[in-house]
């Protein structure tokens, strides 16, 4: 398995000033954050040495219950573990131990999973305060940031192989805010021009913005290579391909260029660029 922080790889893309990312450390990132939920959590490490903090702006839930942490009653406080990093609600960081690379000085916080690594006692949680995670990084079409014209907030939109946009907080939340049904669509638009999706149900007009610095997620491969080629500019392609998924995800149909993750997860993946 990859053995890479993900907050290192994340500050990297987020420091570059080309367009695209290094999908492959994207991908390291995925399939970290997939096996551990975000945060430094190599088991074999936890403790020995002080973890790098999950990024305040890359969650906007909790990642041990997936509440958020705006308008949550019970506990809004942001606190990270000190044991693995990932960012945490008052609620699942509870608990204090001590860890190695604190020297034995004073027990520190620590997150609900990692008190459960440490000490073998499972933590009991009211089954109401955990949220079912939504994100299926392994059946995920592409995805990628836009910005939502209503309340100008920059959202992490998963097109995911059940055929809904699903909307996220943030890149690395793992619970969706909201989730719409493309089949429901009565009409999409796309504005080139401004990069702006329209999609329209009967009762509800979602639009968003696909952002200059997007990030996407897929395979590469040869029909991309020509859909890139046609398209001129690397944006084109992206705002296209987000166009042609959508409208083929409406009538419920995959693009012939997707390549399922978990059928590839140990060939590593590319982007254009
Ligand atoms: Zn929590
Ligand atoms: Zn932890």
């Amino acid at each position: 398995m990859f053995i890479i922080n993900e907050n290192l790889a994340l500050k990297v893309i987020s420091n570059m000033n080309d367009s695209f990312i290094f999908v492959f450390l994207l991908g390291a990132c995925v399939l970290l954050v997939r096996q551990t939920g975000g945060g430094n959590r190599d088991e074999q490490q936890l403790g020995e040495r002080a973890p790098a903090w999950v990024n305040d702006n890359d969650v906007t839930r909790c990642q041990h219950c997936n509440n958020r942490f705006k308008n949550s009653i019970i506990s809004s406080r942001r606190h990270h573990c000190r044991s693995c990093g990932r960012c945490v609600c008052s609620n699942c960081s509870q608990r204090r131990i001590l860890l190695e690379y604190c020297k034995a000085e004073n027990e520190v916080r620590v997150c609900d999973a990692c008190y459960t690594h440490f000490t073998g006692i499972a933590v009991t949680k009211n089954a109401a305060t955990l949220i079912k995670p939504t994100r299926d990084i392994e059946r995920t079409i592409l995805y990628g940031d836009f910005r939502m014209t209503s309340g100008n907030e920059v959202v992490w939109i998963s097109l995911q192989e059940d055929f809904h946009l699903h909307v996220f907080g943030g890149k690395l939340d793992q619970a969706e805010n909201h989730a719409i049904k493309l089949s429901d669509l009565v009409d999409i638009q796309l504005d080139n021009d401004t990069r702006t999706f329209t999609l329209r149900e009967t009762s509800k007009t979602h639009v968003f913005i696909l952002e200059s610095n997007h990030l996407i997620f897929y395979e590469k491969n040869d029909l991309l290579d020509e859909k890139l080629t046609n398209a001129g500019t690397k944006l084109n392609f992206y705002v296209n391909l987000w166009f042609e998924a959508i409208q083929l995800a409406r009538s419920t149909t995959l693009p012939d260029w997707y390549i399922r993750k978990r059928d590839s997860a140990d060939s590593g993946v590319s982007n254009i660029g």
